[in-house]
């Protein structure tokens, strides 16, 4: 086999090999059914049996009570953008938002197609280096839902308290820290991931929706946009993206047999001050975000000079660190650490690091 780089992309990303593997061996005959999982029919019992496990190890692994519906969707997280407003924005019509990066604004902008948007907090005024500070009297006690980003992928934050939104309908994309960290889904009425970072390959969206928000869609929603259509089918309305949900279902498999996400969370958090402390000692590297708002999953970090920067993304890339260059509203590199980076991907990188800095003063 051909070597393997690390690969620090923001998504899609790296999977854990032994999954990867695990697909290999299954690929052309899943066991005891003489097909591979892309030729099953959706509705055979050998697929339902799939799905299922996969939205029981979900449920477990994070703890999501039974008045939650877990569904498996297509259209990315780009989609959640549309189909939360067209759901949930169903009494009075609007709902605040709070602006932490480009994901945020993208989902705002969607939103304001089907109702009125309330700008909660913004960090724009500081390239989204932080989480903003909360002023509780600009919420609206009337909206009919509250939107975060709990990750902020391109910029590097995260929600390390939620917002206390009262009866307010707490709404979280999860996409790029779905299993990452423990997370209380009570806290939220709908929480969605796009597969392509923690779950599996690109095409599968997760959505974790609590009961009592199902069945008020506006009334010209498309049939494929309604999460109670797809609740009361069970994800299987239509085709679902099979090979995706059972993909997925093997990393739930491997999360579970790291120890869950407790487990998880205390590997990624090593992982993150690994990356953090080095950047914190440093006289040549710099994080671009506020330390208490720094994200496990994606570090941003900029050296002196545009020149350097694009030495240490060549050098590194050399040496197999591939995908490090950052954003380019933010520059330099940015990391990407999610749970299928071996901690010893994150050494070797820290130790370059260290390198390309008494090489470069
Ligand atoms: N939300 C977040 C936090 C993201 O990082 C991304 C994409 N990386 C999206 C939404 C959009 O997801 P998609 O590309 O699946 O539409």
């Amino acid at each position: 086999m051909e070597k393997r780089v690390f690969n620090f992309s923001a998504g899609p990303s790296m999977l854990p090999v032994e999954v990867l593997e695990q697909a290999q061996r299954e690929l052309v005959c899943y066991p005891s059914s003489g097909m591979s999982v892309m030729e099953m029919s959706h509705r055979s019992k050998m697929f339902e049996s799939i799905l299922a496990k996969a939205k029981a190890d979900l449920k477990e692994l994070m703890h999501i009570p039974d008045n939650y519906k877990i569904l498996f969707l297509q259209g990315g997280g780009s989609t959640q953008f549309a189909m939360v407003p067209l759901n949930l924005m169903n009494k009075n019509n609007k709902a605040d938002y709070v602006i932490t990066g480009q994901w945020a604004k993208k989902a705002a902008e969607e939103a304001k197609k089907y109702g009125k948007v309330n700008v909660v907090a913004s960090s724009a005024e500081t390239t989204f280096d932080r989480i903003p500070q909360l002023d509780s009297s600009k919420f609206d006690p009337d909206a009919d839902y509250f939107y975060i980003t709990l990750n902020n992928t391109v910029y590097g934050t995260r929600w390390t308290e939620l917002p206390d939104t009262g009866n307010v309908t707490l709404v979280g994309d999860m996409s790029s820290s779905i299993l990452s960290e423990e997370i209380d889904v009570t806290k939220f009425g709908l929480l969605y991931a796009g597969a392509q970072k923690n779950l599996g390959p690109a095409g599968v969206t997760v959505v974790i929706i609590r009961e009592d928000l199902l069945g008020n869609a506006m009334d010209f929603t498309p049939t494929m946009l309604r999460y109670d259509i797809h609740a009361e089918n069970d994800s299987l309305y239509n085709t679902p993206p099979t090979y995706g949900i059972y993909f997925m279902g093997l990393v739930f498999d491997w999360v579970k047999r790291q120890g869950g996400v407790a487990a998880i969370q205390k590997i990624n958090e090593h992982k993150a001050s690994l990356l953090y402390d080095f950047l914190d000692a440093s006289s040549l590297f710099k994080g671009t975000v506020v330390p208490k708002d720094r994200s496990l999953m994606n570090a941003p970090f900029i050296l002196p000079t545009d020149e350097l920067n694009a030495k240490f993304i060549k050098e590194a890339d050399a040496l197999g660190f591939v995908n490090l260059k950052g954003h380019r509203t933010v520059g330099g590199m940015r990391a990407s650490i999610y749970n299928a980076m071996p901690v010893e991907g994150v050494e070797k990188l820290v130790a370059f690091m260290k390198k390309f800095e008494l090489e470069n003063k």
